[in-house]
Formats: structure tokens, sequence, C-alpha cells
């Protein structure tokens, strides 16, 4: 006999849980389930690619017997089985730093047994109940030795050779003094069917199954209730919320696919899964093959969670083979468009639901348009946006196009970094003057997704800084003509070169506006290509993000321009004039969105107001 000392991250979590008050221990069995379950999985998985294992015939099945007298319960599976180094590796150690950290937070709040199961330490949940653990365990290689690893959930385990004749596992728990009640038969059939009712092989306690056993997915789905497919998704993800939808798919042709995906109903559970990658469970014919697979949906939807089970896949799918096997790339189809199609259908049906979707998981949906060009039919439709005249609500592409205005031909958006800055932005005088609708895209991703998202339904898709726009009916606009008359074109020519004077190489041209009205001034890109949307994917990702080169627009009959020119006229070596034109320059490009650092304008806005608060302050 041996004994070895758990390593320190063992210690500190086996502390934990020795001493949690944590009420629903009862999950212990759940994780010792799984961990059969996951045992099986791989020795059917084995028998069925390799010919060399041990005790070929034997049940797959998991047996739950116990005593109540001596207060002991074993677990045991037919499963591979461990070897000696196995054993050490595997429940001796934690495969994730930090998740120990994790872990003691969860426990402060009493969630532990959510998720222990996903930090790949479920095992040692098990001395939440007990005062000692024996597992004996022998490999499927035929020449395995057996062997024993006993502890009492202190710093030390033992490990000595065993006898054991059968491949698998035997976890044999002697039960603390106060977990008494789970050496009981229907404690623990209540909680087989609570937590592990869709393990694929049969749970016995004493000699009855207590599992309901069949698959889930290869049932017709009008034998399954709405509460069956909730619990199997809590089974499947350990995700204590209800899912936002379920589809469940089956075909027989061109390919076999019995499916239930689910899109959950939010992202945070993300943070949860340092183990498991994502993917979905890919099965041939019951018989697990992938745990993760990731190539049965497109990359962005990587929230989807779910089953896939196919005949048509090969039990040794290699990862090449699945991308090159036709029968696959018929069900990656098949699944994206139901994916796809039910999510439109929830937005079409069930718009407060959608909103959840969306605020959880649209970031994908825009990956999806900038990425997959043959799915934009059905991604398209799936898109939602703020804009101009939504007051804050979301608004689809379908609805925006159905109340255009006449003689409206483009769809209009602006890009920016948040709706207050956007609803802001000088662009807009000129829409509104319009009653224009103008999309509001101020999520980071947004302007990555635009540079593919040239067109909906016929309808180009403009940004309103776009130099060369031709809005309708021009007429209105032109009041601000008049009162620009008050202001001689030679004044206003002065200005123009003051502006290029000071701006110098930073502006490519300064000229007169056509379109603003409230606003002094604004920037329009010099040219109209994809070009421009980069420049701000650039600021968020690049050190050495430079401005771009834009073309300044200045509003005649503003104000604060015609103010500004008389001052040239009458006191050209003013320093305030410099300034002034500084600011509203700087002004714009955070409005824009492209401001490299606004924390630079403090200094001058200080002058500025220096300035203005003296002026105020002289006697009338
Ligand atoms: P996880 O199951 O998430 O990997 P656990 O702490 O539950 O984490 O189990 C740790 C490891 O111990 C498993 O990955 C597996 O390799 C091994 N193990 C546990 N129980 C069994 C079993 N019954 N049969 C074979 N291996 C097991
Ligand atoms: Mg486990």
């Amino acid at each position: 006999m041996e004994s070895l000392e758990f390593k320190a991250e063992v210690q500190q979590l086996l502390h934990i849980l020795s001493h949690s008050l944590y009420t629903e221990r009862e999950i212990f069995l759940r994780e010792l389930i799984s961990n059969a379950s996951d045992a099986l999985n791989r020795v059917q998985f084995e028998m069925l690619t390799n010919h060399n294992v041990l005790d070929p015939d034997a049940e797959l099945a998991i047996r739950i017997d116990f005593n109540a007298d001596a207060k002991t319960l074993t677990v045991s599976d037919t499963g591979i089985g461990m070897t000696r180094e196995e054993l050490i590796e595997n429940l001796g150690t934690i495969a994730h730093s930090g998740a120990v950290a994790f872990l003691k937070k969860l426990e402060a709040e009493q969630r532990l047994g959510d998720i222990i199961g996903q930090f790949g330490v479920g095992f040692y949940s098990v001395f939440m109940v007990a005062d000692q653990v024996t597992v004996t365990s022998r490999s499927y290689l035929p020449e395995a030795q057996a062997w024993t690893w006993t502890s009492r959930g202190d710093n030390t385990y033992t490990i000595s050779p065993a006898e054991k004749r059968e491949r698998g596992t035997t976890v044999e728990i002697k039960l603390k003094e106060d977990a008494a009640e789970f050496a009981s038969e229907w404690r623990l059939e209540q909680i087989v069917k609570k937590h592990s009712n869709y393990i694929s092989f049969p749970i016995y306690v004493k000699d009855k199954i207590v599992n309901q056993q069949t698959a889930l997915w290869r049932k017709s789905p009008n034998e399954v209730t709405d509460e069956e497919y909730a619990e199997f998704y809590r089974q499947l993800t350990l995700d204590y919320e209800k899912p936002l939808l379920h589809l469940h798919i089956i075909t027989d042709a061109p390919v076999d696919i019995r499916s239930v995906l689910y899109v959950p109903r939010s992202r945070e559970r993300g943070i949860f899964r340092l183990r498991t990658d994502y993917g979905l469970k890919l099965y041939s014919r019951k018989v697990l093959i992938q745990e993760n697979n990731k190539d049965m949906l497109p990359e962005y939807l990587r929230f989807i969670e779910g089953v896939v089970d196919s005949a048509d896949i090969p039990l040794n799918v290699a990862r090449e083979s699945v991308q090159s096997s036709r029968a696959m790339g018929h069900i990656k189809k098949a699944l994206r468009g139901r994916v796809l199609k039910a999510l439109k259908e929830l937005g079409d049906e069930k718009p407060d639901e959608y909103k959840i979707f969306w605020e959880a998981f649209g970031a994908f949906i825009k990956e999806g348009v900038a990425t997959d060009f043959g799915g934009r039919d059905e991604l398209l439709p799936l898109l939602r946006f703020p804009t101009s005249k939504s007051n804050g609500a979301l608004v689809a592409l379908s609805e925006y196009v159905g109340r255009m205005r006449e003689g409206q031909t483009a769809i209009y958006y602006i890009l920016g970094d948040s709706l207050d800055t956007v609803s802001r932005s000088p662009h807009l005088d000129a829409f509104k003057a319009r009653d224009l609708e103008v999309l509001y895209l101020v999520d980071p991703l947004d302007a990555f997704m635009v540079q593919s998202l040239r067109e909906y339904e016929g309808k180009p898709l403009k940004n309103v800084d776009d130099p060369d726009l031709q809005l309708p009916d021009v007429a209105e606009v032109q009041a601000t003509q008049e009162t620009a008359t008050a202001l001689p074109a030679e004044v206003f020519g002065k200005l123009l070169l003051r502006f290029k004077n000071v701006l110098g190489e930073r502006v490519k041209d300064v000229r007169e506006s056509k379109v603003l009205k409230d606003s002094p001034c604004r920037l329009v890109s010099p040219d109209s290509g994809p070009e421009r949307e980069m420049q701000r994917v650039r600021r968020l990702i690049e050190q050495d993000y430079e401005v771009p080169l834009k073309i300044i627009e200045i509003n005649r009959g503003h104000p604060l321009i015609q103010n500004l020119a008389r001052l040239i006229e009458t006191q050209f070596a003013n320093p305030l004039i410099d300034a002034t034109i500084e600011q509203l320059y700087e002004n714009l490009l955070l409005l824009e969105g492209l401001h490299p650092n606004p924390a630079q304008m403090v200094p001058r806005i200080q002058t500025l107001l220096e300035q203005a608060v003296a002026t105020s302050a002289q006697p009338a």
C-alpha cells in the first residue's frame, strides 16, 4: 500500500466540500452517475472501434447498492475503468487551476452544486456526504491490474493493488453520520429520477431499473412534454434557467437526423463553462461519438446546445471525414436552416422573448451576417437595431422598409459609440428635417458587420456621412439658406480659409454644407467605400490608430459660425478663433466615435470657458 498526498488545490477543495453547508448534497450522486456514464460511453466506443476489450459481454450498466445499517453506499459501472496511473491523475489532481477559487465564491453563495460538475471536479463532491471513499477500478485493457484508491477526504489517499475480476469501477462510500438518509431505496430512486433520468444506460437501484433511459431525441416530439425538454436541457447543460427555445428535428431523408437543440436564455452561464468547450453532443445510433462537435452548425451558432444523432455518421469519424462527408454536409445544412427558421418565428411571434434572445446572442447573428454569405436570406430578418424613431426599441429591417417615406430609396444608418452620441450627431439634421428614419449602429461589431450588409431587399444601405447622398426633396431645408444670406459670400469665404489654415493636413477639405440645420458643422467621408467602416474597427483594435482624413462641412446659417466669421472680420488675431475651430473639429471626432483621446481636449475647453466667463463678467 502506498500513501500519497493530494495536490494543494485538491486539499483546499476537499476542505471546502467536507465543511460545506450546501443543502443539496444529493448532487454527489448525479456526479458519480455522470462519471459512470462517461466511462460506459468510452468503453462502448472502444468496443466498436477496437476489438481487444476486457469482458466484452458485460452489460453496460450502472448499479447502486446500499446498506442502511452499515450506512454504506456503492455506485459501480462496467465502464472503461482506470489504471493505477489514471487513478492518481484523475482522482488526485485538478485539471483546472483557478477552479477552486471560483468554487469557494460559489460556496459562499450556496450555489456550489449547480456547477461543480462543470469544473472537472465533480467526483470530489462525494466528500460532502462521505467519511471515507474507496474506489476500486479495473481498466478495459485486457492485461490491466485492478487497483484500489482510498481517502477520508483529508490531505492524503492511498493506492494499493486489488482483486477485481470484472472491468469497470466501484465507488464505495462510508456515509457521514448526518448523511444516512442516502442509504434508502426511495431516496436514491428519487435522486436518480430527478438528476439522471436521461442517462442512456440502465441505472439499477438494488435490482430495479429506475431511470427512463430512452434517448429523448429518439422519441417522437408529440410524446415529449415541455417539462421533459426543459429537464433534459438541465441535465445536459447544468444550466438552471429554462431554455428560451427548443427544437426537435427528425428527418429520414436525405439523411437520418434525430436532434434536440436549445437556445439558452442567457449568455452569462458562459463564465461557468471553464471545462466544457462549446459544441453539440454527437451520437451515431445512440452511441456517443463526440462530446463537443463543432462541425454540425456554423461557428456563429456556437451558443446552441443540444444533441445530434444520425445513423449516417460513421463511428470512427475522424475530423477530416467529418468535414468531407456528404451526410455531414446535409445534416449541417438542415440544422442551420431549422435553427434560423425557429429564431425568425420567435421574432415574428414573440417579440418580448426575441428581445431576450437578441440581447444575449445578437452579436452571434451579426457575426453570421459578416461570415455566412449563403445564409444571408435567413440571417437578415433576425437583425434588430434601435433607430432615430424607435425611442430605444429594437426595429427589424423589414419594419424599417415597411415605413420608408415616399421617394426614399435607401436604408440609412449611423455608426457611433453609443446611443447618446449618435442621437446628437450633426448628420441627423438632414434626416430629421426630412422625416427619414436612421438605424443606430452602436455595437462595436456593427462597423464590421455593415461591410457585408450592403443591401436588404434591393435597398442599398447608406452611411449618413456619405458625401453624395441623394436625399428626397431638399426644398424644405433650404430655409437655412435664408439666414445664410446674412453672411456675405466673401466673409464666409474667409471663414472657410481660416478653418483650412487651422486644421491643415487633418482635413481633406473645408466646404459649405447643404444639409446642416441645427449643428454648426459635420465631418463627411471623402469616399463611400467600406474602408471607412474599417477605420472604426481599427480604432478599437490597433495601437497606432490614426484619425482618418475627412471633409469638414460648415453650416453657413448657424449663429456660432456667423459670429465666428464676424470675429475674424473685426479681430483677426484673437486666439479665441483658432481655439474655437480646434474645439469644433474635436467635438466632431467625439460625436463620430473617432476621437483617439478625448481627455486631451480638457485644457482647451478650460481656456474657452475662462474667456467666455470673463467676457460675460465685464460690465455692460
Ligand atoms: P470530470 O468528470 O468532469 O472529468 P470528475 O472529478 O467527475 O471530473 O472526474 C475526474 C476524472 O476521473 C474523470 O474525467 C475520469 O477520467 C475519472 N473517473 C471518475 N469516475 C470514473 C469512473 N467511474 N470510471 C472511469 N473513470 C472515472
Ligand atoms: Mg464528472
